[in-house]
């Protein structure tokens, strides 16, 4: 039924779909803009939604990605002097899901998904330009260096500025949160009391978030309110942020002072605005191509990989793509638009002034452990039954 589907982007996204893909014997080519896939980029946080599609993919890549990383057995939302607003024990994630949240680096994650996908079906330096449709219905895909292939179908999985959307959907748009984030990996061993928390400070109108991902490594991303398309000198840049985070605790300090100049990524934070449908016909978007979201949840990467999972799943249920892809965004929707106002207003709320400070802080102190509980069982489930109709 299903022929030479043309993935767009070996992201976290493309990457996991390729690898599903492969598990479900879907046959595909995946087409990557880089030329090798380096350790680049700082860490990521994989909740237990996204680990369960990777063990469902392979057990062992999973504990490969888990031995690479570090695991969390607390999530803590704290004030700017490591005071706790929120500390989640992760111990009710364990039990039910048999794993909690990780951190590891990104460019880590990557090399291991990528290993893991039939080399001979990825094809790096290979930049999309555009498609156009041929008159048997199938596409012709154009690169920028002027080849072409012909293809059944089109998976747009080439990000937050997916040309494929921008062709598929020209007034899809994408939002300035009014934020801007700097991205780091410290040289630096934590407390231990502090190594197995995945931790976020908030406050004067600042945030600070923190996870070890390795021995001696340290991931930390720093969010400031801002203009967009700022660049920093990077000369100065250390202490500019030093002197941004002086009144938190010195922790925050440390962890900047102790990471070279050329691990700190700054990007302004951004999401795209709710489309109502990701596929015309045989072209579908999915990952931060569909579905940006704000990074507050933590959760892009793992809305990426469960679109992997269930855009696999529902494909071989279907007798055409056109049905799988619109069922797929259908089915996908109300979790996706929910996540994406969440995070929205996860980050209007993280920063914020004095007064509105005060009042958040109360209302998360005094919100029920079985409700918070209740809401991150919801997040982290995935529906193992799809995979079972296969
Ligand atoms: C500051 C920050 C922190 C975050 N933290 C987390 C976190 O802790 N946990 C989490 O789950 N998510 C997190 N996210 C979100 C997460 O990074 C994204 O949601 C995720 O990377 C989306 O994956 P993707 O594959 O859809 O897109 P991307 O990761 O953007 O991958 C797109 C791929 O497409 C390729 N590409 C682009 N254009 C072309 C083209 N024309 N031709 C060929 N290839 C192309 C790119 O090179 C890239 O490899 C964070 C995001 C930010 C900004």
């Amino acid at each position: 039924m299903t022929n030479n589907i043309s993935i767009i982007g070996g992201g976290i996204g493309g990457l996991v779909t390729a690898l599903s893909f492969d598990k479900l014997n879907i046959p595909y080519r995946l087409y990557e803009r880089a030329e090798s896939l380096k350790e680049v980029g700082a860490g990521i946080w994989l909740s237990p939604n996204a680990l369960q599609v990777l063990e469902w993919i392979n057990p062992k890549m999973l504990k490969e990605i888990q031995d690479a990383g570090n695991i969390f057995n607390r999530i803590l939302v704290a004030d700017h002097r490591l005071n706790p607003i929120s500390d989640s024990s992760q111990s009710f994630v364990q039990e039910k899901f048999g794993y909690t949240t990780m951190a590891i680096h990104r460019g880590k994650l990557q090399q291991i998904l990528y290993k893991y996908v039939a080399q001979e079906k990825i094809e790096l330096n290979r930049t999309f330009k555009a498609y156009s449709k041929n008159k048997d219905k199938s596409l012709k895909i154009n690169f920028t260096d002027g080849s072409f292939v012909n293809t059944n179908s089109i998976i747009g999985a080439d990000g937050i500025n997916s040309n494929v959307r921008k062709q598929l959907f020209p007034k899809s748009k994408i939002r300035y949160s009014g934020q801007t984030c700097w991205r780091g990996i410290s040289d630096y061993n934590i407390e231990n009391e502090l190594a197995s928390v995945g931790f976020t400070l908030w406050g004067k109108k600042l945030q600070f978030g923190v996870s070890k991902i390795s021995e001696g490594k340290v991931y930390w991303f720093a969010v400031k309110l801002s203009e967009p398309n700022l660049i920093d000198d990077k000369e100065r840049l250390k202490e500019e942020l030093t002197n941004m985070f002086s009144e938190f605790h010195p922790l925050v300090n440390n962890l900047i002072v102790n990471t070279p100049e050329n691990k700190i990524f700054r990007g302004d934070l951004s999401d795209l605005e709710l489309l109502n449908k990701w596929n015309s016909i045989n072209i579908c978007l999915i990952g931060d191509a569909a579905h940006s979201m704000t990074p507050d949840l933590g959760q892009g990467g793992a809305q990426a990989i469960e679109d992997a999972y269930y855009l696999s799943n529902f494909i071989p249920q279907y007798d055409n793509l056109e049905t799988a892809y619109y069922k797929f965004y259908n089915y996908r929707k109300p979790k996706i638009e929910k996540l994406v106002k969440q995070s929205r207003l996860t980050s209007k709320i993280a920063i914020t002034n004095k007064f509105i400070e005060k009042i958040r802080n109360f209302i998360l102190k005094k919100t029920p452990e079985s409700y918070m509980k209740k809401q991150m069982i919801e997040l982290y489930s995935l529906d193992k039954t799809i995979a079972n109709k296969v």
